[in-house]
């Protein structure tokens, strides 16, 4: 470890230290080597695949989520296939080492699987993974992917995919540090959701030797020499309870962001006022096939269930750019975060929704929860009209839609004539505003949910709330900030929806302020010159 401190944005608070591991990268084959023994290389072989298979299985018996066991024994069958184990020995035979021999028994399932299309062909990504699995236990070197050593650690990577984050288990993964990233990339959304510290965009962590202790520092992006393991503590407020609201008792309801029933728990220990956002498609992100009808209502039922008598609001699925689904088959499209994502996915598939909708009435009707559905990406009225008739149709009584776009957010008032809601994604709201790519830790002051121009978007639908009389949330990563919480109280944002473990602070801050107080914050951040005046104004 170098001894000075490296720094990146702290995206979620908290201190954390341990030994730092990475996400292992695929291996590179050695040069061919000489076979002298042709028995004793296929059993090296036939050892690395069995290898795989036992730590497959271990995965999956430790996996919390019904579908990613699922997904991790399909990929254990494919490792410990017979014709696979011919194949490697035909090659051995023939005078090939294990590593290449692997590799050419892979590649050629590879070929026949992309060429039979369909279902196989979604399979090659995991026939890769399964050959560099094999090939690093025979080289001797760490599996790719998140590392289970079986004790606490500090995970670095370049970025975290998606379908690493199945994977990541907080009673081990300490703190996340990636060298790119932005504060609202998914790494730094999943991180807030399990309550872990975490730094983006901090360059040179990936050259710190494995397993030095490092400490870091989610608040302040520092990432430095640590002494000793440290957990970091469970930030979640359990003292401030009640309703969400200014000191003269202006109602602004605090609402938890969750991605599955596994965190609704601490929705309820930070005294979470319901769900503001359930982001649906985070059950499917491993899935090569659609989610079955049942298999969603049993999902959505199981948080609605733990809801009784409050609101959630469950966003329809949100696949493509920084989210892809496998099986929408999206691959392809030049520029995802301008291509067929959120809402757009009905035109090419409008059964996706249906279904999806279908199972959330199923769902609703068998619970007391208060269920509103909303869609995200919606850029224009006839969408929102549509897909609120949609939900209609489906038996739902309240449907609304996101602002996340800035053609929607000058719309409000439209928007507010056909649905029941709005509710703002700063996230990709900022990202579009800006042309900044939400990923990019480079243009973190472009996103930055300060930005006076972000504020006058969401200005024009909390006037556009007031006007008309219905609800206008904010469910972004914006709405986790405490010292912007008053400013979005004054812009007319009836909600805020966030990770739970930012919920105490918010409604603390919230509460210090009456409401004429917070249109005054407001009035000042929207015509500060830039997003550091902003602040500088505010607090
Ligand atoms: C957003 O864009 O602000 C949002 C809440 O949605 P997501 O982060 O899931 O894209
Ligand atoms: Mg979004």
């Amino acid at each position: 470890m170098p001894t000075d401190s490296l720094s990146g944005i702290g995206v979620s608070a908290g201190v954390a230290a341990g030994p730092l591991l990475r996400i292992a990268a695929a291996p590179a084959l050695p040069p061919p080597a000489p076979v002298t023994d042709a028995e004793s290389e296929i059993a090296r072989a036939f050892a690395a695949l069995a290898e795989v298979v036992a730590e497959l299985g271990r995965r999956a018996d430790r996996a919390q989520e019904s579908t990613v066991a699922e997904v991790l024994r399909a990929e254990a069958l494919m490792a410990d296939d017979e014709e696979l184990r011919d194949a490697v020995r035909e090659e051995i035979e023939g005078g090939t080492d294990a590593p290449h021999a692997i590799d050419a028994a892979f590649g050629t399932f590879r070929e026949m699987f992309a060429e039979a299309g369909g279902y196989l062909a979604e399979r090659v990504a995991d026939l890769d993974d399964l050959r560099d699995r094999a090939v690093a236990v025979l080289l001797g070197l760490p599996m790719p992917g998140v590392p289970q050593p079986g004790h606490p650690y500090v995970l670095a990577a370049r970025d975290l995919a998606p379908a690493d984050t199945a994977d990541l288990d907080p009673e081990y993964v300490l703190a996340l540090v990636t060298e790119v990233g932005g504060p609202t990339s998914h790494t730094a959304i999943l991180a807030r959701a399990l309550g872990l510290p975490a730094v983006v965009a901090c360059r040179g962590v990936l050259d710190i030797p494995e397993r030095t202790l490092i400490q870091v520092d989610g608040s302040t992006g520092e990432v430095g020499p640590g002494s000793s393991v440290l957990r970091a503590e469970n930030r979640t407020s359990s003292e401030i309870s009640g309703p969400g609201g200014t000191s003269d008792g202006h109602a602004v309801k605090l609402l938890a962001n969750v991605g599955s029933v596994k965190n609704v728990p601490a929705a309820d220990e930070a005294h979470a006022e319901g769900i503001g956002l359930f982001r649906t498609e985070l059950l499917f992100l491993d899935r090569t096939s659609e989610p079955t009808k049942d298999e969603q209502v049993t999902a959505y039922r199981d948080v609605f269930r733990g809801m009784a008598g409050r609101r959630v609001v469950i966003r329809t699925l949100d696949a493509g750019a920084d989210k892809p689904l496998p099986f929408l088959n999206q691959d392809g499209e030049p520029n995802p975060a301008l291509g067929v994502r959120g809402l757009r996915v009905a035109r090419q598939r409008p059964q996706v929704l249906t279904t999806q909708l279908e199972a959330i009435a199923q769902a609703a009707a068998e619970c007391e929860a208060d269920v509103w559905v909303m869609a995200p990406m919606v850029s224009t009225l006839a969408e929102a009209s549509e897909f609120a008739a949609a939900v209609h149709e489906a038996g739902l009584p309240r449907a609304g839609v996101m602002i996340e776009v800035p053609a929607a957010a000058l719309r409000a008032k439209d928007l507010l004539g056909v649905v029941d809601f709005l509710s703002i994604g700063t996230n990709d709201l900022s990202q579009y505003t800006f042309a900044a790519d939400r990923m990019c830790g480079e243009l973190a002051d472009l996103l930055d949910p300060w930005q006076p121009a972000l504020l006058q978007l969401i200005a024009i639908c909390g006037a556009a709330g007031r006007e008309s009389g219905k609800p206008v949330g904010v469910c972004g990563e914006a709405a986790a900030d405490p010292g912007l919480a008053p400013v979005l109280a004054g812009l007319g944002i009836s909600s805020l929806s966030m990770s739970p473990r930012a919920l105490g602070a918010v409604r603390a801050s919230l509460a210090r302020y009456t409401y004429a107080e917070c249109v005054r914050l407001a009035e000042t951040a929207v015509a500060a010159p830039d997003a550091v005046s902003a602040r500088k104004l505010v607090l």
